[in-house]
C-alpha cells in the first residue's frame, strides 16, 4: 500500500532536471528523496559543464581584453601576467558555492539527499536501490520515481579518453597547463567554447568538424557570421575533415590522424562530439524499459517511462540543455501531482558562450522555407547600436523572422554582445505569441543592447531607424 511506503516521490540524479524535479516537487507538499552518486549536488552543470565554463570563458576574456582592449579605452598598466592556477581555482570556487547552494535548498525544503548510486528495483518502480562504492547501502521506496540520471561525453570509435593527452570537456575545465597546440575535435557548442578560452589564454587552437559548416543546428546566416568571426580571433577552424584516429607519441604529446591529410602534431586534444545518456547500473530492465537506437529512454507525452517512472533531462534526449532539463522537472511533477504541467518546446532558447555570443529562439530560416512557411526578416546590426559603441563591442547582429502574413515571430537569432541575455525578451514575446510589431512598439530602455532588438522588429516592417 502506499502508506507503507517512505517517500512520495524518488528522484535519481541531482542535476538541474532532478534537483529541480526535488524542489518543486517538496513546495507541492511531497515527501521526497534525491539519490546521487556523487559528492556533490548540482550535475553535470554545476560541476563540469555551465558553470565552470561559464568562469574560464569570463576569466579568459577578461585577461584578452585586459592585454587587447584596456589601453585603447585608457586603462593601461605593465607587467600582465596570467596565474592559471588562480583562475582555475576561482572556477572551482564558483562551482562549490552554488552546488553548497543545493544542498542548502534540499535542506530548507525538507528534501532528503540520499549519497550512492541509484537502480530501479523492479516492477512499478517503487523501489530504489541505493548503493556506496559498490555494496548495497539499503533499499528505498516511493510512489513514483523520476529518472534525471543525464548524459556523459560521447568519443570517437577507436579514440579513447585517456584524461592526459585526449581529454574530454570535464578534462579542458583544469588544464594544468595552457597548451601549445591543443585540437578540438568537433565544433559544436562545448567545442568551441573551451576552445576559444585556450585560445584567449595563450594556445594555438585547431577546430576539427566533419560537417562542412559549424553550428548545424543554428540557423545558418548566424552560423557563418560566426565562423568567419572565430577565424578572424585565431581559430584555426578546418571544416569538412574526417578525424580517423590519435596517436599519443610521449607525455609532452602525440598527433591526430585525418583523412586524406597531414596528421596534426599536438599535445593536448579535446574530444567534444557530443554527449551520451547516462543509463549505466540504473536497472531500467527491471522496469521494462527498452532504450532507443542512441541510448536515450523513451517516454510519453506525460515523461511516462514505465507505470509508475517518469524520466526528464538529457537521458531522454533532445536540446541537451540545462534550463529544458529543470522545464521537464517542473512539468513531470506538476502533472504528478495536478494532472497539467506544459513545456512549449518551440521557444527553448539556446546560446553559445563564445565572445560575443550566439543565441537563438524558435525557427530558423531553413526549418521555415524547408515547412514552407513565408516570412519576413528584419535584421539590425550592433554596429548601429549606441550601447554596443560605448562598450566597444559592436559584432554581429539581431535577425526577427515574422510570418508573413500574421506578423507573429516565428524565430529570434543573434549573434553580439549579451545575446545571451536579449533572447530572453525574445522567448517571452514568442510564449506570448507576440508579432513583430509588439516589439517593435515596446519602450526598451536608452541606451541599451535591447534597442537591437526592437530596431531588428522595426526592420521586419522595414522601418528600423537607426540604420
Ligand atoms: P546531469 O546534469 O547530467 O545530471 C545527472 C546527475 O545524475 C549527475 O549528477 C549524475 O552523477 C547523476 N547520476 C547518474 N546516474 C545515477 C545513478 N544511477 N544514481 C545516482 N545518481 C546518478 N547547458 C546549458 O543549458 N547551458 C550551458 O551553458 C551549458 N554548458 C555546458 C558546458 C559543458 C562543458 C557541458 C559538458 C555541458 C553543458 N551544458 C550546458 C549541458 C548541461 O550541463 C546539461 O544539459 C544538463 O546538466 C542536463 O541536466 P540533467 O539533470 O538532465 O543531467
Amino acid at each position: 500500500p502506499a502508506d507503507a511506503r517512505e517517500f512520495d516521490l524518488i528522484v535519481i540524479g541531482a542535476g538541474p532536471g532532478g534537483y529541480v524535479a526535488a524542489l518543486r516537487a517538496a513546495q507541492l507538499g511531497m515527501t521526497v528523496a534525491c539519490v546521487e552518486l556523487e559528492p556533490a549536488l548540482g550535475g553535470t552543470c554545476l560541476r563540469v559543464g555551465c558553470i565552470p565554463s561559464k568562469a574560464l570563458l569570463e576569466s579568459s576574456e577578461i585577461y584578452h581584453q585586459a592585454q587587447h582592449s584596456y589601453a585603447a579605452r585608457g586603462v593601461k598598466f605593465d607587467g600582465l601576467t596570467l596565474d592559471l592556477p588562480a583562475m582555475l581555482k576561482d572556477k572551482d570556487g564558483t562551482v562549490t558555492a552554488l552546488t553548497g547552494g543545493i544542498a542548502h535548498l534540499f535542506k530548507k525544503n525538507k528534501v532528503t539527499r540520499v549519497a550512492g548510486r541509484g537502480t530501479l528495483a523492479g516492477r512499478d518502480g517503487e523501489r530504489v536501490l541505493v548503493q556506496v562504492d559498490g555494496k548495497d547501502a539499503g533499499t528505498l521506496s516511493a510512489g513514483h520515481v523520476i529518472v534525471a540520471t543525464g548524459s556523459a561525453p560521447a568519443s570517437l570509435p577507436g579514440i579513447e579518453i585517456d584524461g592526459e593527452f585526449v581529454t574530454d570537456s570535464t578534462g579542458a575545465l583544469s588544464y594544468e597547463q595552457v597548451p601549445d597546440h591543443l585540437v578540438v575535435i568537433g565544433a559544436g557548442y562545448i567545442g568551441l567554447e573551451l576552445g576559444t578560452v585556450w585560445k584567449r589564454l595563450g594556445a594555438k587552437v585547431t577546430v576539427l568538424e566533419y560537417l562542412d559548416h559549424i553550428l548545424p543546428l543554428n540557423d545558418q546566416e548566424i552560423a557563418k557570421a560566426a565562423e568567419k568571426m572565430f577565424r578572424k580571433q585565431g581559430l584555426d577552424l578546418k571544416l569538412g575533415t574526417k578525424v580517423i584516429g590519435v596517436e599519443r607519441r610521449d607525455e609532452k604529446g602525440g598527433q591526430v590522424l585525418i583523412e586524406g591529410g597531414d596528421p596534426i602534431e599536438c599535445d593536448k586534444v579535446l574530444m567534444s562530439v557530443g554527449r551520451r545518456p547516462y543509463t549505466e547500473g540504473l536497472g531500467l530492465e527491471t522496469v521494462g524499459i527498452e532504450t532507443d537506437k542512441r541510448g536515450f529512454i523513451p517516454v510519453d507525452e506525460h515523461y511516462t517511462a514505465a507505470p509508475g517512472v517518469s524520466a526528464i533531462g538529457d537521458v531522454i534526449g533532445g536540446a541537451m540543455l540545462a534550463h529544458k532539463a529543470e522545464e521537464e522537472g517542473v512539468a513531470c511533477v506538476e502533472r504528478l501531482a495536478t494532472g497539467h504541467g506544459h513545456i512549449d518546446y518551440g521557444v527553448i532558447p539556446s546560446i553559445v558562450y563564445t565572445s560575443p555570443e550566439i543565441a537563438a529562439v524558435g525557427k530558423t530560416e531553413e526549418e521555415l522555407k524547408k515547412e514552407g512557411i513565408e516570412y519576413r526578416k528584419g535584421k539590425f546590426p550592433f554596429v548601429a547600436n549606441g550601447r554596443a559603441k560605448a562598450i566597444g563591442n559592436t559584432e554581429g547582429q539581431v535577425k526577427i523572422l515574422a510570418d508573413k502574413a500574421t506578423d507573429r515571430v516565428l524565430g529570434v537569432h543573434i549573434l553580439g554582445p549579451h545575446a545571451g541575455d536579449l533572447i530572453a525578451e525574445c522567448a517571452a514575446a514568442m510564449a506570448f505569441g507576440a508579432t513583430a510589431e509588439d516589439i517593435a512598439r515596446t519602450c526598451h530602455a536608452h541606451p541599451t543592447l535591447s534597442e537591437a532588438v526592437k530596431e531588428a522588429a522595426l526592420a521586419v516592417d522595414g522601418r528600423a531607424l537607426h540604420f
